[in-house]
């Protein structure tokens, strides 16, 4: 996955880079680890989990002289560590339907990741229906019926302004009647006023429950990956609204800042299911904790 890539390489910076980078050698101190732990910093990392990667790099290792590709691996294998627990696809059930639930803040990636895994449940032989619960925003609407074109899925659709319960409702009728394996329903993401979102969510959670009382079976958070450490609060603010079950990274492709999934998987250790790494309908990739690493330190 070349294009999952963060566009790191920040230890470049301090290492060197090429021919430089094998001859460096430095013994591991105090300053050495100082200015590590910036760097995680720059790339988003939070202060907690960069220094926690750090002390467990340097531990038993401090005044020993490690080349610059040392120092890189050594990094990488810890933040690997820390992402192995979370890297886990979504659970798919026995359940018919399965209801995924979509939340997110508008612009996060939302209808785009949504259209991605109809696209990849279906060529997994999976039938999917989509709800366009963001009933207040007619383009949201429009494009997520692009999206269900694309992926050659039926796409679910209320007047602008009604209640998005009674179409996440009239959703879960279709969906068993269709037999369909899974039901994704998309979200508001107004954030403005968390009180009616926090509303809204618990009705649509109202309603499918009258329908099966398990549902949703997974309740996904999408999470733009170039907010850096505004990921982290949108996580805190989502958990309060609804009972997230795992996370997924968009706009991976070409940002620097890709360390925030470090911080996220060692504050909250949700389960990150996939990655977004491009506009395009096969631009979701798994989760690959030591491809991640090792793309983050390169
Ligand atoms: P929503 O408001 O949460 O539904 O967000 P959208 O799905 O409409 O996405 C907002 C913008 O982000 C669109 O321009 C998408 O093309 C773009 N986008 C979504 N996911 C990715 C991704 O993984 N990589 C890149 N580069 N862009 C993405």
């Amino acid at each position: 996955l070349p294009a999952a890539a963060p566009r790191a390489g920040f230890l470049g910076r301090l290492l060197g880079r090429g021919e430089e980078r094998v001859v460096t050698r430095r013994a591991l101190d105090d300053d050495m680890l100082e200015s590590l732990e910036e760097l995680l910093i720059t790339a988003d990392m939070g202060v907690e989990t960069a220094m926690r990667v750090t002390a467990n790099m340097a531990e038993g290792r401090m005044g020993k002289r490690l080349s610059s590709q040392e120092i890189k691996e050594l990094l990488a294998h810890e933040i690997a560590r820390i992402m192995e627990p979370v890297a886990r696809p979504m659970p798919i059930y026995a359940k018919r339907p399965q209801v995924v639930l979509v939340v997110g803040v508008n612009g996060s990636g939302k209808t785009t990741t949504i259209g991605k895994l109809a696209s990849q449940f279906k060529a997994a032989g999976k039938s999917v229906v989509i709800a366009a619960g963001d009933t207040f925003r007619a383009a949201a609407v429009e494009q997520l019926q692009i999206w269900g074109d694309r992926a050659g899925v039926p796409v679910l659709t209320a007047p602008e302004g009604s209640d998005p319960a009674s179409l996440a409702f009239d959703a879960m009728t279709k969906a068993e009647a269709d037999g369909a394996d899974l039901l994704m329903i998309d979200t508001a993401g107004r954030l403005q006023n968390r009180a009616d979102l926090m509303e809204e969510l618990s009705k649509i959670v109202r309603v499918i429950r009258k329908k099966d009382p398990d549902a949703p079976h997974n309740t996904l958070l999408v999470l733009d990956a170039t907010t850096g450490q505004n990921a982290l609060s949108q996580v805190e603010i989502f958990q309060k609204l609804a009972d997230v079950s795992g996370l997924v990274m968009t706009k991976l492709d070409g940002t620097a800042r890709g360390g925030v999934l470090v911080a996220l998987a060692d504050k909250f250790g949700l389960p990150i299911h996939a990655i977004g790494v491009g506009e395009q309908i096969d631009d979701l990739a798994p989760f690959d904790p030591e491809e991640f690493a090792a793309a983050l330190t390169g």
